[in-house]
């Protein structure tokens, strides 16, 4: 099921080095907005940092595709040095593949890191990765979040009620 993701983790942080190495992840790409950090948050936190200096250390190669304008993503990663895309039309997959290939990374073992379902799951599954949906940071109560929300969550219920039988 393409809309479905492969794990469900509370947030980035749960990427442990056991995490990693048992699905033999080499490349991470990473959503930005209410994946690494909450919409308002213009610069990575500490938190993002160590992560990233976590997979620095393990040998594994990192990069951003938001589907956010190129500001924010330009900020963002100003200090980073790491390849990132803006715009990057999630659900498809040109970001997605440029990133895998210049990373010479073959897609089983590149992982896609995002919050939302209709984007980053289904972008990622298109492009044969292994997908992460983590928790939205931000709780936005907005009528477009619910309704958003209201479409992921029978998807989402389904990965729990899988894993649950496990
Ligand atoms: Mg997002």
């Amino acid at each position: 099921m393409l809309l479905m993701p492969q794990h469900l983790l509370p947030d980035v942080s749960a990427l442990t080095d056991d995490f990693l190495q048992e699905h033999e992840i080499r490349g991470v790409i990473f959503d930005i907005d209410n994946t690494l950090v909450g919409f308002r948050t213009p610069t990575p936190t500490p938190e993002v940092l160590a992560l990233f200096a976590r997979l620095e250390a393990l040998g594994i190669r990192y990069a951003i595709a938001s589907n956010n304008s190129r500001s924010r993503v330009e900020l963002f990663v100003k200090e980073l040095g790491v390849p990132a895309y803006h715009r990057a039309c999630k659900p498809l997959g040109f970001a997605l593949g440029r990133i895998r290939r210049e990373f010479g990374i073959p897609a089983r073992n590149m992982a896609l890191v995002g919050d939302q379902i209709y984007t980053d799951m289904l972008g990622g599954n298109l492009a044969g990765m292994i997908t992460v949906l983590v928790e939205p940071i931000d709780h936005k109560e907005t009528l477009f979040f619910k309704l958003k929300r209201k479409l992921e969550m029978p998807v989402i219920n389904r990965k729990r009620r899988k894993d649950a039988k496990k």
